[in-house]
């Protein structure tokens, strides 16, 4: 089967995830639907993307002379599954208005609360919930990256007591020019757990997991540094293979590599020719790795920007059944290149 998709909303998020479905041989991309004529929908056209917009807006497109294929009519009636990544809470009223009264199949970005959703997903931890659900939540890229790293033990059936992470968060994207801080390190809401650790609970429902976050002046990356009490004594040796051997996680060693901040590793993805430069795997920094007894600590690099792609896809192949966990993410990793 070939799902044929459709993307509401062609933003930071959006067009990545039209570029990674492009590349799968069992997905389809009928094309997304814009809100406005601008220079990301030119681009869209020049790669072959169709676009379509709401019945009120092909005036706008047609004036700033950008073609559009359709109306949002037009689109759905020929797509599978929409995959929205519109604003945090646009996607709830999308879902309200269009997908439930039209029996469309949606998936939902980390923005919208878990109750949009049948479950929040993240391939590496919790693939087989989301078989065969007809509405899945893709969760947020600082959820994906804490998600990933704890999945990764779980999986190989270590017992974890407590999760305990400290999230550096980016002030804004590199395109969002109207937002900040630039000069400052914002702690509100300060409260204690920031939202991110319920948000794992949504995921992984058992972790004992508390977070606190803080935003600061980069658009680059965010940087987790994360505490894990494990109920009994591990090794650094075993816990350096689980790591290395988990998809999505690359260790960046500073010592050797001479790789010693978040701006360095992006331009490592830019360097090697990565597509916009990203990073969607956890960027863990070898060197902060360090193991007490039963506790790991460690520090990771998320690109907000990308993290959240690859699992877009492994959704869409949960929901129609198209392939088992671990052969998605091998075929999702392949065809993005992540696999080296
Ligand atoms: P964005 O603002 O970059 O893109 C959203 C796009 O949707 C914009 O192009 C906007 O014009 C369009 N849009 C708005 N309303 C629309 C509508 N009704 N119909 C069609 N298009 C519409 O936002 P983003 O950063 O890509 O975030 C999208 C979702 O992904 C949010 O839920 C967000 O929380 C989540 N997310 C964002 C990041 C990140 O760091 N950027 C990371 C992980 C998850």
């Amino acid at each position: 089967m070939t799902v044929k998709i459709g993307i509401m909303g062609y933003g930071t998020i959006g067009k990545r995830i039209a570029d990674a479905v492009m590349r799968m041989d069992d997905m389809e991309l009928i094309g997304v639907i814009k809100q406005t004529p601008d220079y990301e929908g030119e681009v869209a056209i020049s790669k072959g993307i169709k676009l379509y917009t709401y019945e009120d807006r092909v005036n706008k497109f047609e004036k700033a002379g950008i073609r559009v294929t359709g109306t949002i009519n037009d689109l759905i009636k020929n797509v599978d599954v929409i995959i929205d990544a519109t604003p945090d809470g646009v996607g709830a009223e999308n879902k309200a208005k269009i997908y439930e009264p039209l029996g469309l199949r949606a998936i939902f970005q980390g923005g919208e609360e878990a109750e949009v959703a049948d479950t929040s997903f993240n391939a590496l931890a919790n693939y087989d919930m989301a078989i065969g659900k007809r509405f899945i939540r893709v969760v947020s890229c600082n959820t994906t990256a804490l998600s990933r790293l704890i999945g990764a033990f779980l999986i190989h059936g270590y017992k974890i007591r407590k999760v305990r992470a400290y999230l550096v968060r980016r002030g804004a994207d590199p395109r969002e020019f109207k937002k900040g801080p630039i000069n400052d390190v914002v702690f509100n809401p300060a409260t204690v757990p920031s939202h991110h650790g319920p948000d794992v609970q949504t995921v992984i429902p058992t972790i004992d997991i508390i977070t606190m976050a803080v935003a600061v002046p980069t658009t680059m990356m965010h940087l987790h540094m994360v505490n894990i009490e494990f109920d009994g004594q591990v090794s650094k040796g075993e816990i350096m293979k689980i790591l290395e051997e988990t998809p999505r996680i690359l260790l960046f060693n500073s010592a050797s590599r001479k790789i010693e901040s978040l701006a360095q590793i992006i331009e490592w993805a830019r360097d090697l020719g990565r597509l916009r430069g990203d990073v969607m795997e956890n960027a863990l920094i070898e060197d902060s790795i360090t193991v007490f007894q039963n506790e790991l600590f460690l520090m990771q690099g998320v690109h907000q920007e990308s993290i959240v792609v690859p699992e877009n896809i492994d959704a869409v192949r949960a929901m129609f059944k198209l392939s088992s966990k671990w052969d998605s993410i091998r075929k999702t990793d392949l065809r993005l290149n992540l696999i080296t």
